[in-house]
């Protein structure tokens, strides 16, 4: 292992020692820069590694919020704005009880390499709450939102920090958290949040893009291989937003997903969630709050294995497309021993670093990581802002073709590195190598801050 390396590592642990997600996505992202860093001494001079390491600045807020009842309640909110050396700050908000401060600095990280990937002038930030949406009426959802904002508002705006959603924050929530804004600032400034409804200012596209955007990467991962998607299998996970767009647009493709996972475990429909019935289910199932995937098994009459990941079923193509550590060791080997050639993860961080490892090991396999997979998401966000700061609104066609580009671009510019650094058809390595250099590029440009 390269020296800087190896010693900025050791002193990222002893430093955040309590926070183990954080340092799982530093170990693997700086693992996969080593060529890079062989060829820059100067940027163990400028003490780059050290400075990307460290969020530029980490906001921690108090959030009270009064439910149906009239009782209070306190939650922590947050928003670390990681890097915006190459653009204002830009990233989702995830409302989840998993959600900490390990948890929000390790997307933060990820994001400033995945909006850095895109090609657009973005920099890298994350936020949220430890709040459980689970269960809470409309009304509280919105009061709780407000209040976020409250704690927020004065940290983000255009040409500032652009949040957007991520899991627990869908349309709904950044409405409520829109409007708020715009009462507390008194002025319509939508450019300070993405994935907005259309009538203000929202783009077309935005909520499929980060399914949609998964599907054309792994196009072009199969079009690499020679290969095609028409007739493939598809293993996922989760059964939210992302699923729902890759199911679509595998659909229309002619591939179907034969599997979706919950909290209560995962439901396996050989027929494929094809349908527009099917697909149409996925956001009745999400909406409704229970958050258990066996109600799509009790409406359509197929298998559902209670408290199993679906990483035992025979299929093509494996997506994690539900939340991070989805799949450990004992789980890849399952997935190596069915012979299965693709591994896209969608999700952020969604498999085990020796896991991901051992996949990557593997001779016949082909890894896709998730900060490349799931960029079409920030991307078609990143246009949203385009068409605010311009006053334009572009058709879905637009935009889609906009979506399609941008992650043929992202695969190919991450194949090439890797292919430039001797590393082959390595496109973790590669999506490192391309997110890393934008953003050294710039800050070496910058002078020590
Ligand atoms: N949460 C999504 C992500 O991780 C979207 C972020 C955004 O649109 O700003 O990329």
């Amino acid at each position: 292992m390269n020296k800087y390396i190896e010693r900025v590592l050791a002193e990222t642990k002893a430093k955040n020692a309590q926070e183990p997600e954080f340092l799982q996505t530093v170990e693997e992202v700086l693992s996969s820069l080593e060529p890079v860093i062989d060829q820059h001494p100067e940027y163990e001079e400028a003490a780059l590694l050290e400075r990307m390491i460290e969020p530029e600045r980490v906001i921690e807020f108090r959030v009270v919020w009064e439910d149906d009842n009239h009782k209070p309640h306190v939650n922590r909110g947050y928003r670390v704005q990681y890097n915006s050396a190459i653009g204002p700050f830009k990233g989702g908000l995830r409302f989840h009880p998993s959600v900490n401060l390990s948890v929000v600095k390790f997307l933060g990280f990820e994001q400033t390499f995945k909006d850095s990937l895109t090609g657009l002038p973005m920099g890298g930030a994350k936020g949220g709450s430890d709040f459980d949406p689970r269960g809470k009426s409309d009304r509280e959802i919105m009061r709780f939102c407000q209040a976020f904002m409250h704690g927020l508002w004065q940290f983000i705006g255009p040409e500032v920090d652009c949040p957007a959603g991520d899991l627990g924050v869908g349309g709904r929530e950044i409405g409520y958290l829109y409007g708020e804004y715009r009462r507390i600032k008194c002025m319509s400034e939508n450019v300070a949040l993405s994935g907005k409804g259309l009538s203000f200012g929202g783009s077309l596209v935005r909520p499929e893009a980060t399914g949609f955007g998964a599907v054309y990467y792994l196009e072009s991962v199969l079009q690499h291989e020679n290969d095609t998607i028409k007739g493939k299998t598809i293993a996922c996970s989760g059964f939210g937003n992302v699923c729902w767009g890759i199911c679509t647009k595998a659909a229309q493709l002619g591939a179907k997903v034969v599997t979706l996972s919950g909290p209560d475990g995962y439901v396996y429909d050989p027929d494929g969630v094809c349908t527009k019935e099917k697909i149409d289910f996925l956001l009745e199932m999400r909406a409704s709050g229970h958050d258990k995937v066996q109600d799509y098994a009790d409406k359509f009459g197929c298998q559902f294995v209670a408290g199993e990941k679906p990483w035992g079923v025979k299929a093509d193509i494996i997506m994690p497309a539900a939340t991070q550590n989805d799949v450990n060791m004992e789980q890849a080997k399952k997935i190596v021993a069915n012979g299965i050639k693709y591994y896209i993860e969608v999700a952020n961080m969604p498999t085990t670093n020796d896991a991901l490892r051992y996949l990557m090991d593997q001779k016949n396999m082909v890894v896709a990581p998730s900060k490349a997979v799931n960029a079409g998401g920030v991307s078609v966000s990143g246009l949203e802002m385009s068409q605010n700061q311009e006053h334009l609104c572009w058709t879905a066609e637009e935009v889609d073709t906009k979506l399609r580009q941008i992650m043929k671009n992202i695969h190919d510019s991450s194949a090439a590195a890797a292919e430039r650094y001797g590393l082959g058809y390595n496109l973790v390595a590669g999506a490192n190598i391309v997110g890393f250099q934008k953003v050294a590029d710039a800050m070496m440009a910058q002078g020590w801050v």
